[in-house]
């Protein structure tokens, strides 16, 4: 199976800012692998989509800019409404 790399500018969930990845899909289009190649940049662990964050941000600064850009997320501290 052959795979297909592109370079993708991500916006920092927290502030904006532009960083380069790395993506790696494979041939029906599913994403294999990806890699910030820009200096200060790092990939935020999300099952749904690419995220980016300047190292310099702490994960709470970025769960928290998560749940402001994707409302109606299950918020791990928010009790149980029902
Ligand atoms: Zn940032």
């Amino acid at each position: 199976m052959s795979t297909h790399k592109s370079v993708e500018p991500h916006g920092c969930i927290v502030c904006g800012r532009i960083h380069d990845l790395l993506i790696v899909r494979s041939d029906d289009g599913r994403l294999v692998d990806c890699s910030v190649t820009s200096p200060g940049g790092r990939q935020v662990t999300d099952p749904e989509r690419i995220l980016v964050a300047c190292d310099r941000h702490s994960s709470e600064e970025i769960e928290r800019a998560i749940a402001r850009h994707y409302p109606g997320r299950a918020a791990p501290d928010k009790p149980d409404e029902d």
